[in-house]
């Protein structure tokens, strides 16, 4: 682990109707250790050379704590797109918590993408955020094929974890889900291995599953995969080469009938699958009991 500078943690997100109707995003870590061989941040245009040890932002919770207490607007907070706030060293550094706390406190929703099932450890604190503002907790999950995960994502908490940590979360009450993302052409691209992920997330109680059927690949991420594939499929390395070359979007073959496929095994669960849905339904309003109890007595003046 290493320490870095940073001015600011608080950044305000491109509005209207940024990514799940965030406001804001905070990145409280830089680089990642689960070393999923597909991910973007290591391309070069982010400049980290050192992607895969965790670097720690100098000051990062008194900083974010000014500038959470100076907005007069508050809003929801988007983490880890960059890195996974739930890193190992989460466990011992407690950032993450810290930037939950002062959600409760200052009254910020959150919106946590995470593969990690460390996220239950912070249970109590999402139900109280929960109470006051909009709280959404998305599993990034590629595969549900254990075998082929831990070569993908070696160091990432398996798939099942993740799906059990899922479970606990819904049990409790929060909003959660899946980011189907990426879905790698040739590897996860058969119909039953996409029927067999939507049955799963279903059975562990998924709001919605947000897909996206490919996987980009620039400068960096690039040969970072295609070294790790050929290491381990050298057929496969060939195949992507030959099929994708240089380009960023390495869609799968066919996505508009696995794109219905996966709209119809989404609606055997009740699984939410768009973007505005998704939001509407994390950002709605919680009943509060004294409404339950209108609703009730509206019921039976009607009856
Ligand atoms: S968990 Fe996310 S940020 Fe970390 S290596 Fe995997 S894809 Fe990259």
């Amino acid at each position: 682990m290493t320490v870095i500078p940073a001015k600011q943690i608080l950044i305000r997100t491109p509005q209207p109707n940024w990514w799940f109707s965030t406001d804001f995003n905070v990145n409280l870590y830089r680089g990642c250790t689960h070393g999923c061989i597909y991910c973007d941040s290591r391309s070069v245009c982010y400049g980290d050379p050192d992607f895969d040890t965790i670097k720690v932002k100098e000051n990062a919770l008194e900083i974010l704590t000014l500038q959470m207490r100076k907005k007069r607007v508050k809003g929801v907070i988007m983490t880890g797109a960059m890195s996974d706030p739930y890193n190992p060293l989460e466990k011992k550094l407690q950032l993450t918590k810290g930037l939950l706390e002062l959600c409760d406190f200052y009254r910020y929703g959150i919106a946590i993408t995470t593969k990690s099932d460390l996220v239950i450890r912070d249970l109590e604190l999402l139900t109280s955020i929960s109470k006051h503002s909009p709280v959404l907790v998305m599993f990034s999950l590629s595969t549900v094929d254990e075998s082929l995960s831990s070569w993908i994502e070696p160091k990432a908490p398996s798939p099942a974890r993740r799906l059990l940590a899922m479970q606990k979360l819904q049990e409790a009450g929060i909003f959660t889900g899946v980011l189907l993302m990426p879905v790698l052409p040739f590897l996860e691209d058969k119909p039953q291995q996409i029927r067999d992920l939507v049955a799963l997330c279903g059975q562990h109680g998924a709001k919605f599953i947000y897909p996206w059927f490919g996987v980009t690949m620039r400068e960096g991420n690039r040969e970072y995969f295609l070294k790790k594939l050929k290491r381990r499929d050298p057929e496969m390395a060939k195949r992507y080469q030959h099929r994708f070359g240089n380009s960023y979007f390495c869609s799968i073959s066919r996505p508009d009938q696995m794109m219905e496929l996966f709209k119809s095994e989404c609606a055997r669960y009740g699984i939410l699958n768009q973007m505005q849905q998704i939001v509407k339904a994390y950002k709605k309003p919680k009943e509060s009991p004294k409404s339950k109890q209108l609703d009730i007595f509206d019921y039976s003046l009607d009856g």
